[in-house]
Parts: structure tokens; sequence; C-alpha cells
């Protein structure tokens, strides 16, 4: 049986997989079983932010694995406080943080906190359009009908609003409102960035009306925008930050960043995790931060982003199909008036992975280390790929 038959023996058919097997990756660079090298501009959902088996990650990971994999935490660990120091000091500058194994589970302690600090009772807002996790209280947060379909009664108190429309928000605000939660930069939904106005114009709305604002930073968080969190380009702080993908450069873990003012909300015993922040989630998470500070993958995602976004600018004055380029950082959206499945299925014909959201929005997200050399030479594909489909 090959590999691709065992899935379909064993394996739940969960998800539309592209008929490829990879058995290893370097950097930016994947190889498949049969040997052939893809440049891969969306590793890991955006997960992979270092790119596959940076050598200090790895070596880190497997460090910690010799010396100590898992405790509880009923017990102490060395490396979790590092990381929640880190994501503090990186973050609000003063808070606390819950770690768990996921986005949807940040997303749920997020909503969980949200419903104890209005003392069970508040509603609270998502935006249309947004993506923030498959568990059932994530899953009806997340405002599209096409991934809530078919699995029945979902979380009551939940209203949604439309993404950039501060009237719409005003209006889906009732008395008994006591959280809104949103991305910076919409990702599966399209990405769709929201305008620094309407940012701080919800954020002075929520500290008017005493509403607590958390921002679903999964996607956007730990240096995919060239912050390190999307906020930060906007002049606005969260109360409460959901993180996870990028944060483990690849390995499971997720976050709660929480500021000060929950302080005493959750309990011991009111929330829990059996894996969150082991000792080998932390450190692999502690080494992405540190390396994305020591190679200055920051400003480096900043200055390159600019040559990125001129290039599929000069593709969208050259491909009429083209109808938008958007996005910040290394997070672009080649927004199609055709369905993206031709361009995505021609890129893998020439090596080169990128994703499509939305039936119609071509992703990139690159690894923050890509070598401007692979990063060129895969934009290069993206091109011959659009003459190849649009010419
Ligand atoms: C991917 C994603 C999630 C869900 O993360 P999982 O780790 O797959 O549970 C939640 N929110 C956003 C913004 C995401 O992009």
């Amino acid at each position: 049986m090959n590999t691709q038959e065992a899935y379909k023996k064993y394996v739940l058919d969960t998800y539309t997989r592209l008929p490829l097997v990879f058995v290893e990756g370097k950097g930016s660079i994947l190889t498949s079983s049969s040997g052939k090298k893809f440049i891969d501009l969306f590793p890991g959902w955006g997960t992979s932010i270092l790119g596959h088996s940076h050598p200090i990650l790895s070596r880190a990971i497997s460090q910690q694995a010799r010396t100590l994999i898992h405790i509880p935490n009923n017990l102490y660990n060395l490396v979790q406080p590092r990381l929640a120091k880190k994501i503090i000091d990186t973050s609000l500058g003063k808070g606390k943080v819950f770690f768990c194994n996921s986005g949807t589970e940040s997303v749920e302690a997020a909503l969980k906190l949200m419903r104890a600090y209005g003392k069970g009772k508040g509603t609270v807002i998502s935006m249309k359009n947004s993506f923030h996790g498959r568990t059932l209280g994530a899953l009806t947060l997340t405002a599209q009908g096409k991934h809530q379909k078919g699995f029945g009664r979902l979380l009551g108190g939940i209203k949604y609003a439309r993404f950039g429309d501060l009237k719409d928000l005003k209006k889906k605000i009732e008395p008994g409102t006591c959280g809104i939660i949103m991305e910076v930069i919409q990702g599966e939904g399209g990405v769709n960035v929201c305008s620094k106005d309407y940012l701080q114009a919800v954020r002075a709305l929520c500290n008017k009306k005493k509403i607590i604002l958390a921002f679903d930073e999964v996607q956007t968080g730990v240096g995919r925008t060239g912050y390190w969190y999307a906020y930060q380009a906007y002049g606005v702080k969260p109360d409460l930050m959901c993180l996870a993908k990028g944060m483990g450069g690849g390995f499971p873990i997720g976050a709660l960043v929480v500021s000060e003012k929950f302080k005493g909300v959750l309990k011991p015993g009111m929330h829990a995790s059996t894996f969150g922040g082991s000792p080998i989630a932390s450190a692999a998470s502690l080494e992405v931060f540190r390396i994305i500070e020591k190679e200055k993958l920051l400003p480096r995602v900043r200055s390159l982003s600019k040559k990125m976004f001129k290039r599929l600018l000069e593709l969208k004055r050259k491909y009429p199909v083209i109808e938008d380029v958007r996005g910040m950082g290394f997070m672009a959206g080649i927004v199609l008036k055709d369905e993206g499945k031709k361009m995505v299925n021609t890129a893998i014909k020439h090596g080169l992975l990128v994703n499509c959201t939305q039936g119609k929005v071509l992703r990139v997200l690159p690894a923050l280390n890509v070598p401007e050399s692979v990063l060129d030479k895969g934009l290069r594909i993206l091109e011959k790929c659009f003459k190849e489909v649009y010419g």
C-alpha cells in the first residue's frame, strides 16, 4: 500500500489534499517522495514561520526532548515562564499568558474568559468572514456558513458585525455585550486588511462601552506582518490576544495573552490544558522568538515585503485577471476574477506551493527568513503560471 492509499484506508477524509507526499524540508524548500523540489511560499499554513527544520530550532527541540518532554501544569517547569515573559515583553508589556496547543483552543480560552468577565451573561461579537477555528465555540465565532453548516445548534450569545464597518458594529452592540473578537487582518477570509481609522475607532468604542477587545493574531502574530503582532502597526492595543500558528515554528503551541485588567477572573480550576506550555513546546516557541530577534527578521520582512508587493502589483498591471493585491509584511493575497485552483495546480507543476482561500484569493505566506533569491525565484514561477494560464 502506498502512502496515499494508506491515507485513504486509515485516515478520515476531512481534508482536500493535493497529491503530493513530502519527506524533507530545509528552509523554504520541500522535497517530495519522488525527489522533486518545491519552493514553499505557504509553509505549514503559516506555522513554519522560519521555514522547515531551521537548524537552531531543531536543535532546541531535540535538546529539550532529551532533557524533559512533558510536565503537567499542576507542577512547574523551567521553560514556560521564560516564554510567557518573552510574549509579554514583545506585546502588552504587562499581563499574563495561558498556554494551549492550537489556535482554536486559544480562541476558546478567550471566549471563556470573556464570558467569565461578563459573569456568564455577556454576548460576544465577531466579524463576518472571520476564521477562528473548528471547535464549536470558535466555529460559532467563525462567521462563515460554509464552515458552520452540518453541525446543528451552535453556541448562543454570539453576534456578527461586518468587518471594517463601524456603523454596523455599533448597531450590534447591546447592553449585554461583553466582548468583541476579531482578526486585525482576516487570513482565511481572503487577506482582508482593515484600516487604521477603523481599528482605532473600534478600540475607542470598546473603551467607551467597557467592552473587551480581543485580537485573534493566530495567523498574523509572531512576525508575520513585519511586526511582532499586526496590531502594533495600528497604534492600538488589545485586552486579549490569541496566538498559535507561527509561534512554535511548526511545533504545536498556542497562547492566550491577557492584559492586567483580567487579574483574578479565571481562578484555579476554571480552565486548563494537559499539554499547554509543556517544556518541549515552550522551548520550541522560545527559540522561535530568539531566532526572529537574532536574525533581525522583523525589519527584514518589512523591507523585503516592499519588494514583494511591488512585484505583485506589476503582475496586477500585466494580468487583468488580478483584481486586487493586498496584505501586509509577508502576508499577501492576490485576488483573482477567476477560481484560483488552476493557478495552484499550475504552480505545483512548476515546483511552487501557494494557497488559495475563498475560491479566488491566492495566498502567499513566505517564511520570515526565506532567502531573497528563493523568494525571487518563487515569484518568477508565479509570473510564469499567470502567463501560462492567462497570457
Ligand atoms: C488557523 C487559525 C485559527 C485556528 O487555528 P488551529 O491551530 O487550526 O486551531 C484561528 N484563528 C485564525 C485567525 C487562524 O488563522
